[in-house]
């Protein structure tokens, strides 16, 4: 299959990879020069340019642009295209997007793979990002059946676990499992950094492990990426963002009263539901250290 892929970076290169790999013939396109070259050199496109008319004859198109990019770059990219190419975004929020796009190019279908790592651009590109993971696929009434089933296809080539929901309902439940984690582990940095007393700063950072690790990692990631699910995700983020508040405040009032069995009884609660939230990969082998 002749696929093309916009925006070169960390999702774009790791999908151009495995795509690559597979056998099919991927086109990039990106924004500057080098990162075209470096792609061609990584092996994650067979040809590269910054030029979108590059795309003209790909029979399914990859939008991996920042969110914000995402309609520009369609505008664009449609002055080019045969009306059976298939587009597709990769963008970690549905709505906004699929309302702008769906009626800009019917064939359209809105996904989001649910890998990544902090790192971005070309360089942190890696293969088999997505095997394993969740990938969501946001259909509405109007997109093409036999577009939603090539894409479905060539994404369990991928062996990624596929699902389906509407744009609305993916926005409501990637704000409680991946939006409000990044702005509450961005809190946990922000608050560490208030100590005013260097010396316990420095021993702080001196004694931090696996724990402060992994609460931290995804507030220290793609600084773009996080602006752009606040802004473009902002009601359903702020909704989970209150909910937090609440326990937080129920929390910090059991503390305040000294109700050790109801801090204890909140644990409990969490310790049994945090599973239900896991990947089978993910499920922890061992009990957690502090
Ligand atoms: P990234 O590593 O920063 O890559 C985005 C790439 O897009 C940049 O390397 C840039 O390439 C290129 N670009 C920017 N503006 C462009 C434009 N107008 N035209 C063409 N190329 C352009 O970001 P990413 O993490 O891959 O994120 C890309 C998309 O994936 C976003 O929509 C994000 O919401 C989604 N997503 C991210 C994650 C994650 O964890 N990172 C997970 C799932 C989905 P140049 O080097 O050429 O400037």
């Amino acid at each position: 299959m002749k696929i093309g892929i916009v925006g070169l970076g960390l999702i774009g290169g790791s999908l151009g990879l495995d795509l690559q790999q597979l056998g099919h013939q991927v086109l990039g396109v990106s924004r500057r020069t080098e990162t075209c070259e470096r792609a061609i050199a990584r092996r994650a496109v067979t040809q590269a340019s910054c030029d979108i008319s590059l795309l003209a004859t790909a029979e399914v198109i990859f939008l991996c642009t920042p969110l914000g990019a995402i309609q520009a770059t369609v505008e664009e990219l449609i002055l080019h295209l045969q009306p059976e190419t298939i587009l597709t975004d990769v963008g970690s929020v549905k709505t906004p997007v699929v309302e702008k796009i769906t009626p800009l190019w019917p064939s359209f279908v809105g996904g989001h793979p649910m890998a990544g790592t902090a790192a971005t651009g070309i360089e942190a590109a890696q293969p088999q990002l997505f095997a394993g993971r969740p990938y969501v696929l946001t259909p509405v009434a109007t997109t093409p059946p036999e577009a939603l089933e090539t894409l479905r296809e060539l994404l369990r080539s991928l062996e990624v676990q596929l699902h389906q929901c509407s744009p609305q309902d993916h926005d409501r439940a990637v704000a409680w499992i991946s939006h409000l984690p990044v702005m509450v582990s961005a809190s946990l940095i922000a608050a560490c950094m208030r100590e005013t007393d260097p010396a316990v700063v420095e021993l702080a950072q001196k004694l931090a492990s696996s724990g402060f690790r992994d609460t931290s990692r995804v507030g220290g990631g793609n600084p773009e990426l996080g602006r752009m699910m606040a802004e473009f995700n902002q009601p359903q983020l702020l909704r989970s963002l209150q909910g937090y508040r609440h326990c937080l405040d129920q929390i910090i009032a059991k503390i305040e009263q000294q109700d050790w069995s109801g801090i204890e009884q909140i644990l409990v609660q969490t310790r049994q539901a945090r599973p239900q939230f896991l990947n089978p990969s993910d499920q922890p082998q061992d009990p957690p250290t502090p």
